[in-house]
């Protein structure tokens, strides 16, 4: 679940005044304090070590650094500064280790913060530089008892409703954030290139055709990509996985050499004069360009919004010119998108979208390409933004 906070302060990296702000902040949302958790919650919020904290690890470290270091107030630590003493960091390093070490001590958790930096012969200072340490970006430490350096941080008002376990950390950086986000994302799709590159490999030295490889590629992809059990019911009974209220229909206003288009079945092919060149199958463009002459005074961009294609003709259905189908008045509009070219950036691809989009026309060529498109935008601008206001 990714939540969204509102007036969060932001993080400045180098000043140390904002860091109060933020702890306060944090303080108001996350806590690990097991004081009012039922033993239910308690038990849910606890770090167990598993097989996978020890993933790829040479020493026997958790790699989600738990056990959490005890904290007497919730901190912002940065990374020690790069010209600190060596010798110095050093000792600061051991002093970590003793400190990693004392916490994985069962008895450290009947401790106080107080009592457990008196066992380890330390000062407050010296604690906080030893965690520096370890640190290559800025880090914030929730206020933690010793008792708690086994729980994950929650929220308590998330956890009364979930119920379940949760583990929820305040990102400083952006950068930081978004790689989290994208890695938790592709988790189950790791290793997946590799296995992808190895069918590649198997399609450049076979002889399938393109459409082949494309499939096995399709094929690999799908077999190999790991699924929820929710995903795969959902994918076994055709259900969809996602719904909206507003269908949404694009529109290809590229250049006419760049749009993509469907060739024709081998059977419809066969079926054309052999002089013919209308070896594609018509799209909204040429539905438009077809359309009756009821319609003549819709834009492309209405007709696209408010028209439904169809092959079959039916009671409120109007046919299309050249006996290239029909089409059916919506009784809900559809939102459109389109490329969306930007004057400043490529005005001749704008005028000509937006004359296409907003001006009727019959015959693409005629009506606007071979035209001055810059004196027909100027004699149409007051039609045009009317109609995209609509
Ligand atoms: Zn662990």
């Amino acid at each position: 679940m990714l939540l969204w906070l509102k007036d969060v302060p932001s993080f400045n990296i180098d000043s140390i005044e904002s860091d109060q702000e933020i702890c306060d902040f944090v303080d108001s949302i996350v806590t690990c304090s097991t004081d009012n958790l039922s033993d239910n919650l308690v038990k849910m919020q606890t770090h167990h070590h598993s097989h996978t904290c020890y993933k790829g690890r040479k020493n026997s470290q958790c790699r989600f650094n738990i056990p959490y270091y005890p904290m007497r107030c919730t901190t912002i630590l940065r990374p020690l500064p790069e010209d600190f003493p060596g010798q110095q960091r050093k000792k600061y390093e051991k002093i970590l280790e003793l400190v990693k070490q004392q916490l994985t001590d069962k008895d450290t958790m009947k401790m106080s913060y107080k009592i457990l930096l008196h066992t380890l012969n330390i000062h407050q200072d010296e604690y906080l530089l030893a965690i520096r340490t370890s640190l290559s970006k800025p880090q914030l430490y929730l206020r933690r008892d010793p008792k708690d350096i086994l729980i994950s941080p929650y929220c308590k008002k998330i956890i009364d409703l979930m119920r379940s376990n949760i583990n929820i950390q305040f990102v400083l950086d952006a950068f930081g954030a978004a790689t989290y986000i994208i890695d938790y994302i592709n988790k189950s799709n790791r290793g997946m290139s590799q296995i992808l590159k190895e069918v590649l490999q198997q399609i450049r030295e076979g002889k399938d055709s393109l459409r082949k490889g494309l499939t096995k590629i399709s094929n690999t992809f799908y077999n190999n990509s790991e699924l929820s059990i929710q995903e795969a019911c959902y994918n076994i009974l055709q259900i969809p996985l996602s719904k909206s209220s507003e269908e949404c229909v694009f529109i290809p206003t590229f250049p006419m050499a760049e749009r993509v288009r469907l060739v024709k079945s081998q059977n419809k092919l066969e079926e054309l004069d052999e002089d013919s060149t209308e070896i594609f199958e018509s799209g909204l463009i040429e539905h438009y360009a077809n359309r009756p002459d009821s319609l003549k005074h819709e834009s492309l961009a209405e007709f696209a919004a408010n028209f439904t294609y169809s092959s079959v003709h039916t009671k409120t259905s109007l046919p299309l010119k050249n006996n290239s189908g029909y089409v059916t008045r919506r009784s809900k509009s559809r939102v459109i998108r389109y490329r969306n070219y930007h004057y400043e950036i490529d005005p001749q691809n704008y005028l000509r979208e937006n004359l296409m989009l907003f001006m009727p026309w019959t015959n693409e060529i005629n009506d606007i390409l071979d035209k001055d498109m810059e004196q027909l935008f100027a004699s149409h601008s007051h039609t045009i933004n009317e109609k995209k206001i609509i």
